[in-house]
Order: structure tokens, then sequence, then C-alpha cells
């Protein structure tokens, strides 16, 4: 087997900022020189960049994906004991913001090949309380939001999308029309932590919408509940996009389309190297979406999964378990309602998947390390 020059890593971060670095250093710099370090005219620019890429009306910028899901809770009068349902396979943010608030998070499975949340289940959990229902288009692939929206229009609920992982993902209506994730509910919310596929060198995060007057309040109550300087209308926080950032973002979405054909081409890769093999399952594509692959998780089938990480790991692959403990069974989450063995399919991924290095400066020669490293062990 070839071995490979760079160290694998599950994102290279490093190799990214290198080939865009005299841009991003002027970019950081300028901010730098001109002291405006808060608001200023850098993440008003990144705004109207964002709102033109997604074809939204409101992108409202704010310091990370868990406060814009807050955010958003606030903002649409959401009440102690409001019932708000999400998938049981996330990560921890979705739920945690729910029960932040005094809401009552409402969990319900996902389906098994595509990790998204299961419109059946959701249709069963809809009570006089719930409120809301907060799809996570996992791993990069938008949920059914066709079926999700007649639903949601049905019993009269809010749909907030947690886009944190999907961000530039299109999703194709039954209409025809295509829309990008995070703009077909009534508001959309997405992070820009490092990793994700838009990343900034910190912490950042945003909420879009069309609704003008949603956006004001998101506005309103991500600034201190502020209308006017000193004027305080509602409680509110402090959550703002910092310009070094902003200025980070605006280079980096212009490449962002460019990103994520890089990431396809490693999970084509991936698809053709192990997808035949009947011990993994790679993940399934579906119609009504393109994928942009935050995350590339396989599904193993009689093959231990430490034993598989630690062969990776010998040498020198480096692989992630997303998310080892489903919401309900976390200690923090533990609720009367639910009990093990009430997700089955997310208390089987959690104990099946294993995601691979997916990023966009993965060559040829190290995916094939890759793949024949995975082959190896479990065809042994
Ligand atoms: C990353 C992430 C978040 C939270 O974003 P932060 O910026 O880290 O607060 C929320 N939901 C999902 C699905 C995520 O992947």
């Amino acid at each position: 087997m070839e071995q490979v020059a760079r160290k694998i890593q599950m994102v290279d971060l490093v190799a990214q900022y290198e080939k865009i670095q005299p841009e991003i250093d002027a970019a950081v710099l300028n901010v730098i020189r001109s002291a405006a370090f808060i608001n200023g005219p850098e993440v008003k620019a990144f705004q109207a960049e964002l709102e033109a890429f997604l074809g939204v009306k409101h992108v409202i910028p704010c310091a990370n994906g868990t406060d814009a899901l807050q955010i958003v809770m606030m903002a649409l009068g959401l009440k102690p004991g409001d019932e708000v349902i999400t998938a049981s396979f996330t990560y921890v943010a979705t739920a945690e913001v729910i029960a932040l608030l005094g809401l009552s998070p409402v969990l319900v499975d996902v389906y098994p090949g595509t990790f998204d949340i299961n419109i059946e289940a959701v249709e069963k959990a809809i009570t006089p309380k719930t409120k809301a229902i907060v799809p996570v288009h996992l791993f990069g692939q938008c949920a059914d939001m066709d079926r999700l929206m007649a639903l949601a229009r049905k019993h009269n609920l809010f749909v907030i999308e947690d886009t944190a992982q999907a961000i530039g993902a299109d999703y194709t209506g039954s209409d025809g029309v295509k829309r990008k994730a995070g703009t077909i509910g009534h508001a959309g919310c997405t992070s820009f932590f490092p990793s994700k596929n838009l990343g900034c060198y910190g912490d950042g995060g945003a909420m879009y919408t069309n609704d003008d007057e949603l956006a004001k309040k998101l506005r309103m109550i991500a600034n201190h509940g502020q209308s006017v300087q000193y004027v305080h209308d509602s409680i509110g926080v402090n959550s703002r996009l910092d310009s070094i950032q902003a200025a980070i973002l605006r280079i980096k979405l212009r490449h962002l389309n460019d990103y994520a054909a890089a990431r396809n081409k490693v999970a084509d890769y991936y698809d053709k190297a192990l997808g035949n093999n009947p011990k993994l399952k790679t993940p399934e594509r579906v119609k009504h979406s393109n994928h942009v692959f935050h995350q590339y998780t396989l599904q193993l089938n009689g093959v231990d999964r430490q034993q598989l990480r630690d062969h990776l790991q010998a040498k020198g692959i480096p692989s992630m378990i997303y998310y080892p403990i489903p919401l309900h069974m976390q200690k923090a989450y533990l609720d009367p309602r639910y009990k093990a063995g009430d997700f089955p399919v997310t208390e089987a991924l959690c104990a099946s998947v294993l995601s691979l290095p997916i990023h966009t400066e993965l060559d040829e020669t190290t995916l094939k390390y890759i793949t024949d490293s995975v082959l190896e062990f479990v065809n042994k």
C-alpha cells in the first residue's frame, strides 16, 4: 500500500487556508487596520452576499449556530411547555436550545438510509401543544421538506431548518423549483464553526428568513432586544458575528461551490470503492436534494467498529462516530417519556455509524490509501 505524504485529518483547514492565504491575510489585516471590529462594513457585505447566494430575503448573522436556533425560537414567541419536534439522531445543540427555553423537546426517529427526520414519525408526534418542527439536514443532505411543510401547514406549525451541516445544498421541490437548504421553512439556522462546510476561523452563525417581520425580530433579539439604541422592546441576547470572521467568510463563500464539488468527488470515490461490500452501507442519496457531504458516514454491518477504528488509527487514518449516544439516552436529556428501544433506528445508527475523513483537500492517492485500509480490515 502506498504511504501518503500529508498527515490525514478529518478536516484539513491548514491546507485549505494555504490556497487562499494572500486573500485571507489581506482581508484580516484590512479589518484590523480599519478597527471596525463589530458590525463593520464586512459584516454587512457578507450578509448581502450570502442573501444573494442563498436567494433569501434576509440573512441575520449571529455568534454561532446554537444561538441562531435559540434566537429563532425566541422570536417565534414559543412559550414554556410548547412542544417542538426534532430528530433523535442529531447534534445536541438542536435539543439543547429547546430545553433551555423551557420548551418541550419531542424526539422522533430518522430514516435509516439518509439519517433524516422520519416524516411519518413527525406526524404521529403532533399534539395540540406542538408549535414547531426542527428538521436537521444531517451530514449535508436535505430532509423531505415538501412533506414536512405540508404537515406544518395542516397543523399550523413553524418549521425551523437546522442547516448547520448543509449550507449550499439545493432542495428540489415537487414543483421542480430548486431552493437552498434553510430557505424553505419559516427560518433557517446555520453555523460557521471552522469545520463546517462554510467555516470561519472562530465561531459564527446566521439565521435566514423570507419573512420581513420575523427578520426584524431576529435582528432585535440578537442585539439585546433593542429596537433603537438604548430602547429595549423585548429581552434579547448579545449574539454577533465579528468583522474579521465576516471578512474571512466573504472570501470562502466565493469558493463554496468548489468546496462542495471537492467533497462530492471524495464521496463518489468512497461510494465506488466501498459501495459493493455487504459489510458496509454507504450513505443513501435522495432525489429531492443534492448532497454537500459535511460528513461521509458509513454504517457497519458485522464489523467491530472499535477494532476498525484502531486499525485505521494505526495507519494514520482518523475516523469519528457522529453520534455515539442517542439524545434520549444522554444524561442531560433523560425524560420519563422516553426509554431505550423507543427510537430503534437512531439506536442502531449510534451503534454502527463511522464517518471517514472528508474535506476539500483529499487527493486520490490518499483516498485509495484510506479505502484500501478500510477494506483490508473489513475483508480479513
Ligand atoms: C454545528 C451544529 C450546530 C451548532 O453550531 P455551533 O456554531 O457550534 O453553535 C447545530 N446543529 C447542528 C446539526 C450542527 O452540526
